[in-house]
């Protein structure tokens, strides 16, 4: 855990949100700023900044986020598609220095994105 991490104080229950799903190795809450009827965040509990920090160590929980999110999305019935995506660095939009899947569902979406 990093002290200063905002998720990581998420993941303590140091700081309120709205969990969806959590096990030893993920946690899932739902975005504050929500920009689809679904917005979810996954996250590992391991502090990574983002997939820039990510090594082979981490392949299983890299691998185990994009699950989580595929079955979150199958319990939403999100049949018409989804985005699941990393923001790499402030070129990218990210904005919380600690790694996180985004699941976007329930609404049409558009390529290439913003
Ligand atoms: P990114 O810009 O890819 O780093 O995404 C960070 C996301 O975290 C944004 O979509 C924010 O709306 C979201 N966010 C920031 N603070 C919180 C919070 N306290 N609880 C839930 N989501 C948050
Ligand atoms: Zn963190």
């Amino acid at each position: 855990m990093d002290a200063n991490c905002l998720f990581c104080k998420i993941a303590a229950k140091k700081i309120p949100s709205k969990i969806v799903y959590e096990d030893s190795d993920i946690f899932a809450f739902e975005d504050i700023s929500p920009q689809a009827p679904t917005h979810v965040l996954v996250c590992p509990r391991k502090h990574l900044a983002s997939l820039n920090e990510a090594t082979a160590e981490d392949q299983a929980l890299i691998g185990k986020l994009h699950l989580v999110a595929a079955q979150l999305a199958r319990e939403r019935n999100l049949l018409e598609g989804y985005r699941t995506v990393f923001n790499n660095g402030p070129g990218a939009g990210q904005s919380v220095f600690h790694l996180h899947l985004h699941l976007l569902g329930g609404r049409q979406f558009r390529w290439p994105p913003g």
